[in-house]
């Protein structure tokens, strides 16, 4: 393909995926296939010879649209959001299009220096606290990592090998497996997967704590922990927070376990994967209250920052310590900074090399500004507070947890049977899309704000449906207990 080419390809891609975006609400939101349905459909080997272009912008629609789960139709409302936005699609195409890689300054000077200045932007609009920006401290920053789950990740690894170096400048004849079998992390029950998985990658103990009434993991339980397991001659040294739970959206307390892992020489990792970013909004920003305590915070602008994925914004109070942790002198890479010191990402990540994901940020903040990023957010937190309202007028449903942000937890009163019932028709009639979920063997439905197009008819359409399944179901179930049931 050359040049000439490309402009027309282009053209014709940009218009099939505004095309698409457009016109996405038409659609039913989970595809109708099953497992190995596309393997029939295209050749087992790559071709030997070229092929026209043509022939694979028509495998589009035969062979990708028929498996895809339209994460942008009004109707989804599974999971958490994955935003997305033209000035971030734009972004994207120019990042591939430049493909410069930026694992060093020297490598991609303004890969990292357009970062550095996003990552202070964002942080200004969280008002975060100074420790954390470039701008105004010289210990702390930001990076854009790939995922919420490797900044969990880095943050494990990087305390690990400072507790480690620590333990072993005062006990020179400690091996690092006798550290690392005193290792004690902690987490709550219904925080992320990811934090448990950073332990299992990391080779050390985790507990899983319990959450109190409202989901939050509280001081007095991370503390009782802790003391128990010094008791045993454990070394308590890294406490993964969360900040709004993937599970129903609930808000560990920062303020109490802050102090406690200071006291403790504990590392704290906020993990605000979703929640983060409605915190640009001045009425939510009490969410992050006690985020002065944390080493290291993470949120993806992928989740609901009109960033399209990938964008997770990381930042660490002690920069130092990010980019010493894993530290390789390799001479190809060393660069000449003129005394001015930039980070050089490459310490600071699990991969080497890294994209220039920054123009996503820096397109979409210039072209939303702050307040039309706040309206964003507002606005599906507004949708969520308007369906919380339709659940708490069917006396038959009860709300299992706050309405705070963009997710409503709801379920039929009674037992969970029921509920998994009523999941199970939603599903079959297919024409929204939620996932359910359990917390302390309560099982119960999830109806999360996602698409940017999602609009009020479009919740009250899926209020609509979930009404008359349960109608089905509370049919169903008087049935079986007046004994008519189908199998006699
Ligand atoms: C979505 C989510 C994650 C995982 O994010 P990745 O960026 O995909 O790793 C982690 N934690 C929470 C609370 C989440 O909601």
């Amino acid at each position: 393909m050359d040049a000439e080419e490309f402009r027309t390809r282009g053209r014709q891609m940009v218009d099939y995926v505004a095309d698409y975006l457009e016109t996405i609400g038409s659609r039913r939101p989970l595809p109708d296939v099953t497992p190995g349905y596309l393997r029939e459909l295209i050749p087992n080997t790559a071709p030997d010879k070229g092929e026209n272009f043509n022939n694979v912008m028509a495998d589009l629609d035969r062979v990708i649209m028929p498996g895809l789960t339209h994460w942008h139709s009004p109707q989804f409302h599974a999971y958490f959001p994955a935003s997305n936005s033209f000035p971030a699609l734009l972004g994207d195409i120019l990042s591939g299009g430049l493909g410069a890689i930026g694992f060093t300054w020297a490598s991609n000077p303004a890969c990292t220096e357009l970062e550095l200045v996003m990552m202070d932007w964002l942080g200004k609009m969280l008002q975060l606290p100074s420790h954390f920006l470039y701008s105004e401290s010289v210990t702390g920053g930001g990076i854009i990592q790939s995922s919420s789950s490797e900044s969990a990740l880095m943050a494990l690894l990087c305390a690990r090998t400072e507790v480690i170096r620590k333990l072993q400048k005062h006990n020179p004849d400690m091996s690092k497996g006798q550290v690392l079998d005193k290792l004690v992390a902690y987490t709550s029950i219904e925080s992320h997967s990811c934090i448990e998985r950073a332990a299992m990658i990391g080779l050390v103990t985790i507990r899983v704590l319990p959450s109190d009434d409202h989901g939050a993991l509280r001081g007095a339980t991370l503390e009782k922990a802790v003391k128990e397991d010094k008791a045993k001659g454990n070394i308590p040294f890294y406490l993964g927070a969360c900040i709004g739970t993937t599970t129903r959206c609930t808000f560990d307390n920062l303020k109490e376990l802050g102090p406690i892992c200071t006291d403790n020489n504990m590392w704290m990792h906020i993990d605000a994967a979703y929640a983060g970013s409605a915190c640009i909004c001045p009425e939510f920003r009490y969410i992050l209250d006690g985020i002065e305590h944390a080493d290291s915070f993470a949120l993806n602008p992928h989740k609901w920052l009109q960033v399209n994925h990938d964008c997770t914004a990381m930042w660490v109070k002690d920069k130092d310590l990010m980019e010493g942790a894993f530290h390789i002198d390799y001479y190809i890479l060393r660069h000449v900074n003129n005394g001015v010191r930039m980070p050089d990402f490459r310490h600071w990540q699990i991969p080497f090399g890294r994209r220039f994901r920054s123009l996503k940020l820096w397109f979409v903040m210039r072209s939303f500004g702050v307040s039309g990023l706040q309206a964003t957010i507002r606005k599906d937190v507004s949708l969520a507070k308007h369906f919380e309202s339709l659940v708490r007028a069917d006396s038959r449903f009860e709300i299992v947890a706050e309405v705070v942000l963009g997710l409503v937890c709801f379920r039929l009163k009674g037992d969970n049977n029921k509920n998994e019932r009523l999941n199970q028709l939603i599903k079959e009639d297919g024409r929204i899309h939620m996932t359910p979920s359990k917390v302390k063997d309560m099982y119960f439905l999830r109806f999360a704000i996602c698409a940017t197009r999602t609009q009020e008819a479009d919740v009250n359409f899926a209020w609509d449906i979930v009404q008359a399944m349960a109608n089905k179901v509370i049919a169903m179930s008087n049935g079986i207990t007046n004994g008519f049931t189908k199998h006699g």
